[in-house]
Parts: C-alpha cells; structure tokens; sequence
C-alpha cells in the first residue's frame, strides 16, 4: 500500500512539474483567471452580507449626479471654481478633521482663474492634513514635458525581500498639476490604480517608480497621517515581504502591489453629496454634519466621471471609494495576503495524498467520488473562512486541478494493477507449476467446452493422452529430481511441437493430455505419431550431466460416433487406447 502510494506520488510529482513548469503557458493564464473569479465570488459574498466592519470616521464628498446639476446651475460651469474647494476645506478645517483628501487632478487647464487656483494653493500652505493627487503615466515623452518632482515627494525603500519586486511599475511621465500646488506641499499622492486581463481592479500599487525615485500612493500617505507617521521618508519591506509601518505589517505582493480587502458595494462608506456640504457652508440649517477626527475624502462618483469601471464587489465603482477602501485596509490592517507558493504546494500535496488514500482504499465508484468532492467541499469552506477571518487567500483552482489530475492517475493505476492480480491468479488456477501445462482442472473444463462447442456448431476435435513408459523404473534409476526433469523437458517437448491452438495439458503423474481443436482421427493419429517419434529420439538432460532417452505411449480419440461425444467418454475412449499401446508394446500409437 505504502509503496503504491510512494509509486503515485512519483507520477504526481512529474505531473506536477510538466504542468507547472509550463511558464506564462495559456494554461497558467488560463489558473490565474480562474483563481482571480474565485476571489471576486469570496469577496462579493463577504461583501454582499456585510460580515467586513467599514471605519465610521471615513467620509466621502461625493461629487454625484445631484451635484453636478447644482454645480452647472449655480456655478454656471465644470469644472467647479477652485477657490470653492479652498472655502469648503476652510469650512471642514474649522471642525478639526484628521485630514481631507482630493481624489481629484488639480491640473492647469484653459478654464484656470488665476485668482481661484491661488486661493487653493494658500489653502496647501495653510493645512499640514489637506492631500491631493497626481498621476503617473508612460505618455509619449515629446507630446508631454516629463515633470521634475520635488524632492520632498519622493521616499526611500529598503527591501529586504527577495519575493517583492518595487521595480515592477515604472513610468516615465506624469500629468502636471498646478506648479503652485507641486511647489507647496509635500501632501501630494498618486492615483494609478492596476487593473488585471480581466479589466478587474484588486490590485494598488503602494509606490511607483519614476526617474529611479519612489512615490507614494495617495491613500498611502493619508493613512500614514492618520497612523501618526507623516514625516516617514525610509520604508522597510522585511524579508518576508511586509511593510513595516510603525507596528503594523502590510503584506506586498510581489509585484510591489497590495490586494485590497472589500468592505461592500458601492457607497460602503458615509456619502455626503457636495451640494449639500455647499449649502451647509452657506449656513443652511438643514444640512449639518460633523467632521471631527474624520477622514474626508473628495472625489467623483457622478455616473459620467466615475473612471473605476470594475472591482470585484461590483459593476460600477468610483475611485474615491477604492481610495477609501485602500486607507481603511491600512488602518484595520486587514489588506489580503496570498497564499505562498510553497504552502500552496504543500496542500496541495496533502489533497492529493487523500485523494491518492480513498481511491486506493475504497472499492465503490460512487463513494470514492462522493468522498474526493466533500474533500474538496471541506477545503473551499476552508478558503472562504481563511478569507473572513485571516484575510488570506488560499488558492482552490490549482488544488481542484491537482485533485482531478491525483484522481484520474490513482484510478488508473488502481485499474491496472487489478487486472495484473487477475491474470496472475488466473494463471495459478490453471496451470500446473512443475511442467507450466494447462492443469487438470482447467483439461476438465476446456474438455466440456469443446465438446459443447463441436454439438453447437458440428465440428469435430480429438483428444490425445499420453503416458511415460516405465516412469517408474526411470526414478528408480535416476531418482525423483531427475524423473521431474524429464517430465518438465517432455512437456517442453510437446508444447513445442504442436499448434499454439492446441491445448497441452498435465492429465496427473506423467500422463499428459493435448485437445487438438478441428482435427480429424487420422490427422490426429498422424499428429501421435509425430509426437511420439520425436521423444523417443531426443536426449534429456538429467541431474549431474547425465543424459538419457524416454519412450511414450499414446492413445487417440476423437469426438464422434465411435469415441462418444461426452467428455468422459471421449477420455475413456483415449484412455483405452493409450492402455492398448502399452499391452502392444509401449513407445507406440494407438
Ligand atoms: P508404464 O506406464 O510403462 O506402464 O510404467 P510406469 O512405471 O510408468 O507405470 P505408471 O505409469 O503406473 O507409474 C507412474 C509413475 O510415475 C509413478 C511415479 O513414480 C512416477 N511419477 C508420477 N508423477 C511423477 C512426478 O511428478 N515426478 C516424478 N519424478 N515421477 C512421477
Ligand atoms: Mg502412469
Ligand atoms: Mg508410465
């Protein structure tokens, strides 16, 4: 059983290779896609029944549908006047919020007002907590003057994982927002968000590299406020590839990205519609809110602006909310690790393994089916708990791949070594082991079938039997080893010279039987004959070199009339003719 096991596991492990080996192969393509829609479905669901507590003190101002139409009917224009932003951040200031962050691009535009876009650059010199945003791209470098940033946006990283690549995401321009804006805080993050093949946004980056500096994501550095480290320049990513912040470790993949951890669909967090902000500004008394301690984030979720088409949790998601998300996955630290690759290797060994147990162990189809899928049930439940409750992420495409791949072989083997056990036990009823002549047993049953047969379809067979002449003085002689060697060298004899159609057999003692199948008395006798010249001019080699002659005796019958056409008449039949060739002489036909 263990060498069995051991056997499969070999073939396993080959497989395993060949399929694995096969790098960025469709196939890999083909498990990455497959494992990405098994997170979106953990995610939605976890999602989609709330089980995920949301941080209460993220607020968004959303710029929704509603307050596009305000703005275009107050205002008389989009984009908003700037210096309405600097009064609203004044207006949320003046109630001591942790920070207010832009999801929006303050860029030089044609419809710029000097004066506006001044009173929202005094706002960033006003305000250590006011954030904005900015992004990196790889735009043809001559339709676009690559910005120099300053320095004082830039970070340093120290990784010590080999697992993380912070290379990965490099660009080599960028949208320039107000030089007034660059040039007056360091309150200023990136916006690129990563999408997957699939257009599925799960993946931020946490830096990105431009001209060989690292920048930070927006969400980043608002969480790093609000974590109270703010003048933070110098990273650490350990070696197991987790960010150090303070006492908190972020888990990186590889890619230098993080996986975010859903808390809903959209509008999980507090919305606050900016037209309403706008009038609780102006002192309406029917719009108050309170934005002590609060994180605020400005951003568009109006249907025509909202630029995050897809995230696992839904169809239609703004970014401001991806933003909120990211920073509230920083402060819960809850943001999802991946599985590694060696621990996803070890379950999937131990799957198979059970798998390999069952299939070997029990005997119904079934059973074995049914027990391979609860297995497998079992550990998908598994997944979507690790999921909850550690916010790890197990692979289940590649195990259930595994499974099927462990449980085709193991069936297979199992299959194949039955039938060998079959035809060796098979074998062992039927043969004689000293001569390897069909046995007694299996002459009786074949007799019965060929007579059977030769009634059904009116053909004819004859039957030879045989005995050695004086056996009995031979072993005197020679001695029993000697008389055995004999025995197996007449068999041999015999064998050789008849058809592969024939059936040679062991009667009991040295008497030998031969079903000659469709052959008539006198091709039968002729066949004797043959036989019977043949021994008697062959040397057999005895014990201790020695050699000597033997002679046969052999009696003929054949299915019909005369012999009968039952097997024990036609054995009897043969029988007497075989004891008439001895009275007449021996070494002889009859
Ligand atoms: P004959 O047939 O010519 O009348 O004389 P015989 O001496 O051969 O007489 P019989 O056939 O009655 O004797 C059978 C002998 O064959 C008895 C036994 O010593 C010997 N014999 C039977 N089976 C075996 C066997 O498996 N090995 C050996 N060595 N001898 C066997
Ligand atoms: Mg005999
Ligand atoms: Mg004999």
């Amino acid at each position: 059983m263990l060498k069995k096991i051991f056997y499969i596991l070999w073939i396993l492990v080959l497989g395993f290779l060949i399929i694995f080996g096969l790098k960025n192969g469709s196939y890999k393509t083909f498990i990455s896609s497959m494992e990405n829609r098994s997170f979106d479905i953990r995610q939605s669901y976890i999602s989609s029944i709330g089980l995920r507590e949301h941080n209460k003190n993220i607020v968004i101002v959303a710029i929704d549908d509603a307050s596009y139409e305000y703005i275009l009917e107050k205002y008389g224009e989009w984009p908003l006047d700037r210096s309405v932003y600097a009064k609203l951040t004044d207006y949320i200031e003046s109630q001591s919020p942790k920070s207010i962050a832009f999801d929006l691009m303050f860029v030089k535009s044609v419809k710029s007002n000097a004066n506006s876009d001044k009173a929202l650059v005094d706002i960033f010199k006003k305000y250590n907590n006011v954030y904005t945003a900015m992004n990196l791209d790889n735009q043809e470098v001559d339709l676009r003057k690559p910005a120099i940033l300053p320095e004082k946006l830039a970070l340093n990283i120290n990784n010590k994982s080999k697992k993380v690549d912070t290379k990965y995401y490099e660009f080599t321009n960028c949208r320039n927002i107000l030089d007034g804006i660059l040039n007056s805080t360091k309150n200023i993050g990136m916006i690129n968000v990563l999408r997957g093949d699939d257009g599925v946004l799960r993946q931020m980056p946490l830096f990105l590299n431009y001209n060989g500096k690292y920048y930070p994501q927006l969400a980043l550095k608002v969480a790093l406020n609000s974590l109270g480290l703010n003048d933070k320049k110098d990273f650490e990513i350990n070696k197991k590839g987790e960010l150090i912040l303070g006492d908190k470790k972020i888990p990186v993949n590889k890619d230098g990205s993080i996986t975010l951890n859903w808390y809903g669909e959209t509008e999980t967090f507090e919305h606050i519609p900016l037209y309403k902000l706008i009038k609780a500004m102006e002192g309406d008394k029917n719009y108050k809110f309170d934005f002590k301690d609060k994180i605020v984030y400005f951003g568009a979720t109006v249907s025509s602006l909202s630029d995050i088409k897809t995230v696992p949790v839904d169809r239609v998601y703004p970014g401001v909310e991806v933003q909120a998300t990211y920073v509230n996955n920083i402060l819960d630290n809850n943001l999802i690790k991946k599985i590694s690759p060696a621990w996803n290797i070890a379950i999937i060994m131990i799957l198979a393994i059970l798998t390999i147990a069952i299939v070997l162990t029990l005997d119904s189809m079934p059973v074995i089916i049914g027990s391979v899928i609860t297995i497998y049930f079992v550990y998908l439940i598994s997944a979507y708990y690790f999921m909850i409750h550690q916010n790890l992420w197990l692979e289940v495409v590649s195990p259930v791949i595994f499974i099927i791949f462990a449980f085709i072989i193991t069936v297979i083997v199992k299959y194949l070594i039955k039938s060998r056990d079959f035809d060796k036990q098979y074998k062992l009823a039927t043969t004689d082991g000293l001569t390897e002549l069909y046995n007694h047993r299996y002459f009786q049953e074949q007799m019965q079938m060929f007579c059977s047969n030769a009634k059904r379809y009116e053909s004819v067979f004859s039957l030879i039997i045989l005995d050695i002449d004086f056996f009995k003085k031979f072993n005197d002689n020679f001695g029993h080893q000697s008389g055995d060697a004999v025995l197996r060298q007449v068999a041999f004899t015999l064998k050789k010279n008849v058809r592969s159609s024939d059936i040679v057999c062991r009667y009991g003692g040295e008497e030998m039987s031969i079903i000659l199948p469709n052959a008539k008395e006198n091709e039968a006798v002729s066949i004797a004959q043959k036989l019977c010249n043949i021994i008697a001019s062959q040397k057999f080699k005895l014990s201790n070199n020695r050699e000597s002659n033997v002679t046969i005796s052999l009696g003929v019958a054949t299915y019909g009339q005369t012999d009968g056409t039952e097997p024990a008449e036609i054995i009897e039949s043969a029988d007497k003719r075989l004891y008439n060739a001895k009275e007449n002489g021996r070494n002889r036909v009859n």
